[in-house]
């Protein structure tokens, strides 16, 4: 039984085996990656993207204010 496990790295997909100190990931670095992506929302897609300069362009914009009809 010469079997060794291995599973490639989420991260890279480099062959990473069972009893390498960052298993399931090839490198600390990788682990690192992985874990950034969870962090910033990368899998989530529940909840959606706001983008404060979006929401800051729709508010206070000149011009778009109740115009006033002098009769
Ligand atoms: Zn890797």
């Amino acid at each position: 039984m010469g079997r060794k496990k291995t599973l490639r790295c989420p991260t890279c997909g480099s062959l990473v085996t069972a009893t390498d100190e960052e298993f399931p990931f090839c490198s600390d670095r990788c682990r690192k990656i992985d874990l950034g992506k969870w962090a910033s929302g990368v899998y989530k897609i529940s909840s959606p993207v706001l983008d404060p300069d979006v929401l800051e362009g729709t508010e206070g914009e000149p011009g778009q204010r109740e115009r006033r009809d002098d009769e």
